[in-house]
């Protein structure tokens, strides 16, 4: 029965395109130019990619079962202040399916790989502005509700995820039209600088992540006396702050792959684990948000403004279309390119580049 799934065959780096190369990592790598078939196919064959994809795929359905819970349990339709936590949880699914779905496409060509991945940085975006929005309304520490900074603080988060996925999307190709286009995929800036389109992109997502956290940080870790909300949601906070530079951390520095390349092709290199820790943090995340605002409830409907349609599920709209805006800006040129793009010219521009 075996003999009759015949299942894509996996090549080493040296065979394979350089924009599809990742750090450390030799071989496993899927055909640069697979079918969707192949892609899904891929699914159950281990490649290098196969752990980053399930690593994403199946937490998506227990954040879409948390979510599920609180539309069944919680009355949404009318109880606005359950409003933050649906837009956290949608935001909570879409991150991992986004990235499943990126990592199990990504090998279809060059350009659905980069189409993939600005895809991935959106919902990354939409998930950054999902933790302010949580945050604004159940976390922010008692002394600095209702302040100057509290009322800027999801108006900003939103430009934030302009910044964001326009700054991730910018990392991987430059602008269009003016450092690539139909013709030609001149791979600004990774092809020139590598290191400096993997520093962009790692700006993208912790500036939002840092400004994000501004409240958070202030209460756990400077806040001291009266009106810093420090209750017993503090270790959950850390726990999940803890986990997020740790994911931060595997994120930049390569490890444990370029320690030793090739040992962790399949099982255990540091995108793997990326994914793992990222999901174990949003974990803790939601729980700690939950909690505050189970225990916070009473206070915060007492003494904080409404929460309103504008701050919750209309920011999370607003910057669902932006983002959609920026990847469509982003990749119409690609989208244009069709057997064009296949020039000497790009073949040769795209073999310059690598990772996502
Ligand atoms: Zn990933």
């Amino acid at each position: 029965m075996f003999s009759l799934i015949k299942l894509p065959r996996v090549f080493t780096i040296n065979q394979v395109p350089k924009v599809f190369h990742e750090d450390g990592i030799i071989s496993g790598y899927r055909h640069p130019s697979s079918s969707a078939t192949d892609c899904i196919a891929s699914l159950f064959q281990l490649t290098n990619e196969t752990v980053n994809i399930w690593t994403h795929f199946l937490p998506t359905w227990y954040f879409l079962w948390k979510l599920l819970t609180v539309i069944l349990i919680q009355d949404v339709w009318h109880d606005s202040f359950t409003w933050p936590l649906l837009v956290f949880l949608v935001s909570c699914c879409v991150y991992p399916l986004a990235s499943s779905c990126a990592h199990t496409f990504s090998s279809m060509s060059t350009r659905a790989r980069h189409i993939c991945f600005f895809f991935d940085y959106g919902a990354l975006s939409l998930y950054s502005l999902g933790s302010a929005i949580t945050y604004s309304a159940y976390v922010i520490p008692d002394n600095w509700v209702n302040s100057l900074f509290h009322r800027y603080y999801i108006p900003v988060a939103v430009v934030n995820t302009v910044i964001c996925t326009a700054l991730a999307c910018y990392s991987r190709l430059g602008f269009p039209l003016l450092q690539y286009n139909h013709n030609t995929i001149i791979r600004f800036p990774e092809y020139q600088f590598p290191k400096f389109a993997k520093f962009l992109r790692t700006v993208a997502f912790a500036y939002p992540y840092l400004f994000d956290n501004i409240p958070l940080f202030y209460r756990i870790f400077l806040c001291a006396g009266d009106g810093c909300t420090d209750n017993g949601v503090n270790v959950l906070h850390r726990t999940h702050t803890a986990l997020a530079f740790l994911t931060a951390f595997l994120y930049t520095t390569h490890l444990p792959e370029r320690l030793a390349p090739g040992s962790f092709d399949y099982i255990g290199h540091s995108h793997q684990l990326f994914h793992v820790c990222g999901i174990i943090s949003t974990h803790f995340q939601l729980q700690a948000v939950e909690l505050d605002m189970e225990t916070r409830r009473a206070w915060l409907l007492a003494h904080s403004s409404t929460v309103t349609f504008a701050d919750t599920l209309g920011a999370a709209m607003l910057c669902v279309l932006l983002s959609l805006g920026i990847i469509f800006f982003f990749s119409l040129p690609l989208l244009g390119s069709g057997k064009r793009g296949k020039t000497p010219q790009s073949r040769a521009a795209a073999k310059g580049c690598r990772g996502h």
